[in-house]
């Protein structure tokens, strides 16, 4: 008998077919004789319609009241998923985030899970209920709800898999598994049989929309088995796992990121301090900066340039114009039809030539390069976003093509 952890997103669960469809799967994994708990997120659309709801009546609701509003669509699935697993005639109870016992920080809408205090799911699972758990959400030490941030059911899913010590984490979505590229965009794309955690993170975080990052950085820390596979069919998904036991590959995807914006601070004076200056101001609000490049100092100044997230432009560049008294660089300059492709794999570690190989791919689909950032296991570049789903084609023809 094992102990199995299930999550289905949105999509598994948009409407009462979907719903039977996930019930019908749960008891069969009930039935063979393992303990179950199942971990739902919103409906469909359902956490957008509510945002919408909220914008309505005020754009500016705190973040306490929209916790309290969003957490709402998980409870929808979780009791439906409960009646449609009593239909099939299967002992069930559903559990919000705060019965089941997530303790989180009291950071609303981006709150991180603390602890989790399994003794009421353990309670049912010796009663050999199935436990349906609502993902996304848990409790603050103010008894506050909170929510942990967009795609954060999987995040949920993970830290029960963790706590529990289960046997695996099953990750159901309307998709087979972790893609080498978005099939949307790139018809050779194909399903990768597994991946390593750092992979499946820097992947997460590139844009890749299959995991939230934070369950993978969960994972790996509590070294959780995690599978990522389709609702609608019985194909084995992806394995995310140590990386000493995935095939290697050079190259394992390619991504792209289409929120995010360049901001230029140009004619700085070269002198020391002024990267500090700039960086720490803008850390201080909170803005997270993704690539950075300096140009080397031609005499007497010298040029940064870095991205954002699309929705912090305007307000990095209102920081960094009134501050440009201190920072005083000639020129702020900014750009927002930019893309960030990316490629991802763990033998890239000590290969130079897979970045030449990638510059060689845009070069030949004629693409420009705008800024270029390494690190040990990925490569990102900026470009025109009106050239990036050619990008990731060229890109993954070139490494990628069986
Ligand atoms: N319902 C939440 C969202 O749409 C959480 C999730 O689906 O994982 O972001
Ligand atoms: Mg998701």
């Amino acid at each position: 008998m094992a102990l199995i952890v299930q999550k289905y997103g949105g999509t598994s669960v948009r409407d009462a077919e979907r719903v039977m469809n996930v019930a019908r799967r749960v008891t069969e994994a009930y039935k063979a004789g393992n303990n179950v708990i199942v971990v739902v997120s919103a409906q469909g659309d359902t956490t957008d319609d509510l945002i919408e709801k909220a914008a309505e009546i005020n754009p500016r609701a705190s973040k306490r009241e929209m916790d309290m509003l969003l957490a709402t669509g998980e409870q929808i699935s979780i009791s439906l998923l409960a009646m449609a697993i009593e239909r099939l005639g299967c002992p069930v109870i559903s559990l919000t985030g705060w019965q089941a016992g997530f303790r989180t920080d009291s950071k609303y809408s981006n709150a991180r899970i603390k602890t989790i205090d399994t003794e009421r799911i353990n309670m049912e699972i010796d009663r050999r209920r199935i436990v349906v758990v609502a993902g996304f959400q848990g409790i603050n030490r103010y008894d506050d709800i909170t929510t942990l941030g967009r795609g954060g059911s999987d995040t949920s899913a993970v830290a029960i898999a963790a706590a529990l010590h289960a046997d695996v984490c099953e990750i159901y979505t309307d998709v087979d598994g972790v893609y080498t590229a978005d099939p949307r965009i790139c018809k050779n794309a194909y399903k990768l049989d597994d991946i390593s955690y750092e992979e499946m993170l820097e992947l997460a975080s590139l844009g890749a929309n299959v995991l939230h990052n934070r369950s993978v950085e969960m994972a790996k820390k509590y070294s959780v088995k995690l599978s990522v596979r389709s609702s609608l069919n019985t194909n084995e998904g992806t394995y995310v796992k140590e990386v000493s036991k995935v095939e290697k590959m050079l190259v394992r995807g390619v991504t792209r990121d289409n929120d995010c914006a360049r901001i230029s601070l140009c004619g700085v004076e070269n002198t020391p301090g002024k990267a500090f200056q700039v960086f720490d101001m803008i850390a201080k609000s909170g803005i997270s900066v993704d690539l950075i490049i300096q140009s080397i100092g031609n005499g007497k100044t010298k040029d940064i340039s870095f991205t954002v997230a699309e929705s912090q432009l305007d307000i990095a560049l209102k920081l960094l114009e009134e501050h440009n008294s201190v920072i005083n660089a000639e020129k702020i300059t900014s750009e927002k039809d930019v893309s960030k492709v990316s490629i991802v794999g763990a033998g890239m570690v000590n290969n130079s030539g897979v970045a030449a190989g990638m510059f060689e791919a845009l070069y030949d689909a004629h693409i420009n390069i705008k800024m270029i950032a390494t690190s040990e296991i990925k490569i990102s570049v900026l470009v025109d976003q009106k050239d990036a789903e050619r990008a990731v084609s060229a890109i993954h023809d070139k490494f990628l093509s069986k």
